[in-house]
């Protein structure tokens, strides 16, 4: 019988904070659309003598994030430099926490799909800097180095291996991103690169105590990636252990387009990094007041949120979860809802035709063009009766395809009004029931489907415009006379 195994799967993720400024000095923390190494100075260039400063707002919401994480905001930390040579590390090592690290002890539990929940340990969660970004040029044959991201703050969160499927590390990292973001302390984006995560796997025997050796796996670019990265390294060790071979301790890249990790170096041990306490900054320490003043400062989670959704705006539980999953939709919804003044159809707009739109696009809520103001408004023309929602889905349409248009300017331009005037509607009634005498036979015969028959003439001649509600009662009215 072939031996069956299990994986052990742990996660460490860098997280960029939207401080603004970087971690140990004023420059400018955005380095996306800047001129390269225009955001440097001594202190992120290491120059010799130049002081580092911790950024209070970095430890604020470092913090912030470890009490949304249920971590133990530790009363001391310190900063270590870690040694290593690289290109992109102009001081030649990079300033973490190594030995005691500012949270630690958290956990996160969040639903799987078949709604049992997981909880999963965070180990600690540490400060420290990025580093600066190589960019190759095989077009020049040549490499460049941009300081910009130099000493951005980061935090990186490593939790326990208590993982132990590609899909537990998914939802993982789904509920880790959505409570991130709510807490307000990161863009929390994969792309642009706030987000990174890297996997740690190994496999053991099933119901062995004896952890098999691991390989950690990084350039992982999207929570799919690190889902397939992972399958992919279980069934890889799985089959170098059933040929008689050794797994190797080593970190690993994944490939995104032949979809494996290749082998990139050895794994280096922590003492290889020659860590010792930074000289030049102090300890961190920090007062419980301090703590429970930015605990104070929480905001709203998504569980808070959901329950809130539903009683406010008496929407379903379902509907609730979907719209308090990420907070900019649960934002958006309401400022959209204040606008429309209707709740339950502006969470329906939003589920279905929204939602359908993003996806469609694969772009979140906050790169979406059309504001939720003027959303709110495209709802209100529908449930003040202004116009059908066909007429609405039209009006949809042409502000996605646009910019960020007013829908009521669009109903202006191209007369989109419903027609609600009874005298108008009548008269084209009468002509449609003249028109067809058999459908007026079929609904006297008792066939009462006809009605839909003549419903859909009067919307034909209308163009769509009339009130159907209206409509339905003319109708009724004239045939029942
Ligand atoms: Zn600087």
């Amino acid at each position: 019988m072939s031996k069956q195994y299990e994986a052990v799967i742990g996660l460490e993720i860098h997280l960029q904070l939207k401080t603004g400024t970087k971690v140990f000095c004023q420059c400018s923390a955005d380095y996306d659309n800047s001129l390269a190494n225009s955001h440097t100075c001594p202190v992120c260039l290491g120059h010799p003598g130049a002081l580092p400063k911790l950024n209070e707002k970095v430890l604020e919401f470092a913090i912030i994030g470890g009490l949304a994480l249920n971590c133990e905001i530790n009363p001391y930390s310190r900063f270590d430099r870690k040694n290593y040579f690289y290109p992109d590390t102009p001081k030649s090592y990079q300033i973490t926490q190594f030995e005691h690290t500012y949270a630690s002890n958290g956990w996160l539990e969040y639903k799987m799909p078949n709604g049992n929940l997981k909880k999963v340990t965070i180990r600690e969660i540490h400060i420290e800097e990025d580093a600066g970004k190589m960019v190759h040029s095989d077009a020049l044959g040549e490499s460049f180095i941009n300081f910009n991201r130099t000493s951005i703050p980061l935090i990186e969160i490593v939790t326990q291996p208590d993982i132990k499927t590609s899909q537990e590390a998914y939802e993982f990292l789904n509920a880790l991103k959505s409570i991130l973001k709510y807490s307000g302390i990161s863009d929390v984006n994969m792309e642009n690169g706030s987000l990174r995560c890297d996997s740690n796997v190994s496999v053991m025997e099933i119901g062995s105590s004896v952890f098999g050796t691991r390989t950690e796996t990084k350039n992982l670019n999207s929570f799919k990636a690190v889902s397939r990265a992972i399958d992919y390294e279980i069934e890889r060790q799985i089959g170098v252990i059933e040929n008689g071979g050794k797994i190797v301790q080593e970190t690993r890249t994944w490939d995104e387009a032949e979809g494996i990790t290749k082998s990139m170096r050895s794994k280096e041990e922590a003492n290889d990094y020659r860590y010792f306490p930074e000289p030049d900054l102090p300890p961190v320490v920090v007062s419980k007041e301090y703590i429970e003043s930015l605990r104070s400062k929480l905001p709203e989670f998504f569980e808070e949120k959901k329950a809130r959704f539903m009683l406010e705006y008496q929407i379903p539980e379902y509907d609730a979860g979907i719209l308090s999953e990420d907070v900019e939709l649960a934002n958006y919804f309401e400022t959209a809802v204040k606008v429309s003044e209707n709740a339950k159809l502006t969470s329906s707009w939003i589920l279905t035709e929204l939602l359908k739109v993003l996806k469609d696009s694969r772009i979140e809520i906050e790169s979406f063009h059309i504001n939720s103001e003027n959303f709110g408004k495209l709802v209100k023309l529908i449930h003040t009766g202004i116009i059908s929602g066909k007429i609405a889905k039209e009006i949809f349409e042409t502000m996605v395809g646009g910019k960020d248009i007013d829908p009521e300017k669009i109903v202006e331009s191209k007369g989109l009004k419903q027609i609600s005037d009874v005298s108008a509607l009548e008269t084209i009634v009468e002509k449609v029931l003249s028109a067809n005498a058999q459908s007026v036979a079929d609904f006297k015969a008792g066939k009462d489907r006809a009605i839909k028959a003549l419903m859909g003439q009067v919307m034909k001649e209308t163009k769509g415009q009339a009130n159907p509600q209206l409509v339905n009662e003319l109708v009724l009215a004239k045939l029942n006379q």
